[in-house]
């Protein structure tokens, strides 16, 4: 048994600072190298325990899981478009999340639907009001601890950032969560905590990094146990070509160990299950050996979860995102398992109801989930675009009932052949990159049709 590193994955609207934030986490780390630095991965950065100790110092010294985890394993795909397809059966990949908010925008649509999700597949987090440094007269303390950093601002400011707290507090409480800026957090287990920072300037990243760790101590340790030895288990994150080694895929590994000439089975966008044999696994080089090589990647042998590796293999140009990876075993029948999980989400349809697509099978996951939550019945569900197909179908599923005639489509288009056909027809196309928008224009056209 091992102990492998939490998956963590950052959420939030566009331009709320996700990918500023990742950034600042990185440079911190690599400037505090001397601990040990930072393990680049395909999708994902891993931060090692002892660097984490280092930024942090004092803020974990109690934390006893600091020295059982090996790190933090940082998505690097952040967006909940990416979130719903890291997943893995029955849940979301990630072990833990930030929700990344702009404390001077406040909520906006990506940030409810970053709720929605998290508050589907369960997964601990904790919110970050980022972008502090721009509250009128706040004073800059590059890298400093939330609490250091605004002891030290005027009164005004810190109660101008406070009003802006409980607008986030009210807000989430409206959507169903308790919440207390982190520092007036009584219970863990029932508050969400809010951290204040600057992914900037870095101010309460410190705190970020010692929280997460908090959760994971809180939450996770069994969550995270790995057999090392076990064949390997993970989430497709995309399908890439990539010069001299052909049709590629990126993957984070969960559990288990991953070798070179292990077969393994994926998902196709046909539904169908392709067994293939791993050519070779790899991983970006280390940037001063990406400097004086020609190559981009390094040969590994084997990784063990969790890791984020691009593997290349023969046929896999039509595996989908988000499938589920799985090496085949002689214990367990992985192929038929796989077609049972595509089964779960698809064929639980009923003979009457709306059509659903979507990009991945992890969004079309969710979007199923919700309407099943909000009892609305599902003819069908699969992966892709729109197509003619779809049209004709609904077309006479609205001819029984106007209601059925009614296609939600997340992520997708619709095919270029198909618009004229959709156009000419009654079926009405829901369409967008935000579900629970869609879902809410979808409802209210019920409504309508009902009056
Ligand atoms: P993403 O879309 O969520 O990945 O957002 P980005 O990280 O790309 O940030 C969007 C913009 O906000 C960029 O111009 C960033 O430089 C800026 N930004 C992000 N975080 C901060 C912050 O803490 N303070 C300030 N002043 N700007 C920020
Ligand atoms: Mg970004």
């Amino acid at each position: 048994m091992k102990i492998r590193s939490p998956i963590v994955s950052v959420l939030g609207h566009v331009d709320h600072g996700k990918t500023t934030l990742l950034d600042y986490i990185r440079g911190s780390t690599i400037a505090a190298k001397e601990a040990g630095g930072i393990t680049q991965h395909i999708g994902a950065t891993e931060i090692p325990n002892d660097t984490i100790e280092n930024i942090c110092g004092d803020f974990i010294s109690k934390l006893a899981i600091k020295d059982l985890i090996p790190g933090l394993f940082f998505i690097d795909t952040p967006g909940h478009a990416a979130f719903t397809s890291l997943r893995k059966r029955g849940g979301a990949l990630a072990d833990l999340a930030v929700l990344i908010l702009d404390v001077n925008d406040g909520f906006k649509p990506q940030t409810y639907e970053a709720l929605n999700i998290l508050k589907m597949y369960k997964t601990p987090f904790i919110v970050v009001a980022n972008k502090i440094d721009r509250l009128f007269g706040w004073e800059v303390h590059e890298g400093a601890s939330f609490r250091e950093t605004f002891s030290n601002q005027a009164k005004s400011v810190q109660q101008d950032l406070d009003n802006k707290i409980y607008e986030i507090v009210g807000e989430l409480h409206k959507e169903g969560f308790q919440s207390e800026r982190f520092d007036r957090v009584s219970n863990f287990a029932s508050q969400i905590s809010i951290i204040p920072i600057s992914a900037k300037t870095g101010e309460g990243v410190i705190e970020v990094l010692a929280m997460l760790l908090g959760l994971a101590q809180e939450y996770l340790t069994e969550q995270l146990e790995i057999d090392e030895n076990a064949p390997a288990k993970g989430t497709v994150l995309e399908i890439k070509e990539e010069t001299g080694l052909g049709v590629t895929l990126d993957a984070i590994i969960y559990d288990g160990v991953l070798r070179t000439n292990d077969e393994i089975a994926l998902m196709l966008s046909s539904e169908d299950v392709l067994v293939t044999k791993i050519r070779s696994i790899l991983r970006p080089l280390p940037l001063e050996e990406m400097r004086d090589s020609k190559k981009k990647f390094r040969k590994l042998d084997e990784v063990v979860a969790a890791a984020g590796i691009k593997v290349a293999a023969p046929h896999l140009d039509d595996v989908v995102s988000g499938s589920p990876l799985r090496v085949l075993s002689e214990d367990t029948d992985v192929e038929q398992e796989i077609l049972n999980e595509i089964d779960n989400i698809t064929i639980d349809t009923e003979d009457e109801g709306i059509l659903v697509k979507a990009d991945t099978i992890g969004s079309l996951e969710a979007v199923v989930k919700l309407l099943r939550e909000m009892d609305i019945p599902i003819r069908a569900a699969d992966i892709g675009d729109v197509n003619r197909r779809d049209i004709i179908n609904s077309s006479i599923a609205y001819d029984e009932n106007e209601l059925h005639g009614a296609i939600i489509a997340f992520n997708v288009d619709v095919h270029p052949n198909s618009e004229e056909d959709l156009n000419n027809s009654e079926v009405k196309l829901f369409s967008g990159d935000v579900i629970y928008q869609i879902l809410e224009e979808y409802e209210e056209w019920v409504k309508q049709k009902q009056e």
